[in-house]
């Protein structure tokens, strides 16, 4: 058993060679909570067989850092806040391309802290109004990863939750309050800084009234779970477990207030575009009829640009859902030439992170543009959208990554056209380099 003993306490040593606090260590329990070390891990102990676990101490430095806040100790704050345009540019940083959503979304969130700050200066003259955020776009096309890079640019706590696994209570699934909880995990129990924590809550599409998502052990309409998530999207104080899983009666919660807690929704919203199209009456053009992927998909976005809120409720929204939802803007499927640039553009691209590590061997690395450009057809013929690019590239680089330390230093590796098309050995025509020759 893995029991941290206090450095504090003489005794503790003395125990251990009676053999006694062995004994009492098997049967130790968490003073606080009164699990045991099964349930919870690792206990600290103190004198007089006085134990607590690690979510103890967590939940009682959250108690601590409130009631600094309170009396004044520590700010709750997120500092000043960066306009929209510093936003904008953070994001460009890591996100290819979707300019307009990167717009809306820095404008929104820009917003949102500033009411905040607002509000925590006491200042009423402005009603402080929430405008979550919901994405719509294909899969991969980097609806999480503009939430999460809005978390780091504003430096406040962020959770990601998934629609699908939410039921309304008394279901089989999950809580809404399990969002509230990672979030709390992600703020290290601090519940003042998860208070202004962003949540990211994917497949929102798949819980429409009209979803097709059948399955016998969760709300089969959809509807409970969005009834569910209003409240929490609207701002309410919930009761969070802090162990998770299911609420019972007996159990302690964590108090957080969401008003202020930014929530972004995103979801693929399959054929959306058909009830667009039907609204600006132009029939069911560009998904049936045969033409290339390019001009579908173009016509597709040219579609999505024009979503209104009344095309979420037909798709399936309730209107009091679609209402907390008041920013909402569409994320255009990526083509061959945005994939090529995610591999080579962003601070963290693919392609920047094998280099460096082919770097650190005191090797090289180069891709190609006809490497790259195969690399995005593959990916592309995936249909996950950028999503798919790591696994081509990893399938591609294992080989290297593999061999790489052995072979030692003073290596050029090449990755062309025909080795990612697998009729190349990128090891075998590896150059050695000049200086190291
Ligand atoms: P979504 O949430 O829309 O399904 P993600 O944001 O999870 O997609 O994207 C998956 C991965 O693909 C990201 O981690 C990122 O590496 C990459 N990616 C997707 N879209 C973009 C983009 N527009 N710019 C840069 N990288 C992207």
């Amino acid at each position: 058993m893995a029991n941290h003993k206090n450095d504090g306490g003489g005794p503790t040593d003395e125990r251990r060679k009676l053999g006694k606090s062995d004994r009492t260590r098997r049967a130790a329990v968490c003073s606080f909570c009164g699990k045991s070390h099964r349930e919870v891990g690792p206990l600290i102990e103190g004198p007089d067989d006085c134990f607590i676990c690690a979510q103890c101490v967590e939940l009682c430095q959250s108690i601590i850092q409130q009631e600094r806040r309170r009396s004044g100790t520590l700010p709750a704050h997120i500092g000043s806040v960066p306009s929209p345009r510093e936003i904008s540019e953070f994001l460009d940083q890591y996100i290819v391309g979707q300019q307009r959503a990167k717009k809306t979304v820095s404008v929104a969130v820009h917003n949102h802290y500033k009411r905040l700050n607002a509000a925590l200066e006491n200042d009423d003259s402005v009603e402080l109004e929430k405008s979550n955020v919901l994405l719509i776009g294909p899969t991969g096309s980097g609806k999480t990863l503009l939430a999460r890079t809005l978390a780091r640019v504003l430096h406040v706590p962020f959770a990601i939750g998934d629609a699908t696994t939410l039921t309304e209570a008394g279901y089989v699934g999950e809580d809404v309050e399990n969002l509230l909880l990672r979030l709390i995990q992600a703020a290290d129990f601090d519940v003042e800084a998860a208070q202004r924590g962003i949540i990211y809550i994917d497949e929102i599409d798949k819980i429409g009234r009209t979803s097709q998502n059948v399955s016998i052990t969760r709300d089969v309409s959809g509807e409970g779970v969005q009834q569910s998530l209003l409240k929490m999207l609207e701002g309410t104080v919930a009761n969070v477990p802090p162990q998770g899983g299911r609420k019972h009666p007996e159990q302690q919660y964590i108090q957080i207030d969401t008003s202020q807690i930014l929530f972004i929704c995103g979801g693929t919203f399959d054929n959306l575009g058909e009830i667009i199209a039907r609204r600006v009456g132009k029939g069911t053009i560009g998904f049936h009829e045969s033409g290339s992927t390019q001009s579908r998909a173009a016509r597709e976005s040219e579609l999505l640009n024009q979503v209104t809120p009344d095309d979420l409720i037909e798709y399936g929204l309730i209107p009091e859902f679609v209402g907390r939802l008041p920013v909402f803007t569409p994320l255009m499927p990526l083509d061959e030439e945005a994939l090529v640039s995610i591999l080579t553009e962003p601070r963290n691209a693919l392609v920047k992170q094998y280099q460096k590590f082919v770097a650190m061997e005191n090797c090289e690395l180069e891709f190609t543009d006809g490497a790259l450009r195969e690399v995005a057809r593959r990916a592309m013929s995936r249909n996950t959208g950028a999503r798919a690019l790591r696994a081509v590239t990893e399938e591609i680089m294992l080989d290297v990554m593999y061999e790489l330390p052995t072979r030692g230093p003073g290596f050029r590796y090449v990755v062309d056209e025909d080795v990612v098309r697998g009729r190349k050995d990128i090891l075998a025509t590896a150059a050695k380099l000049k200086e190291s020759a």
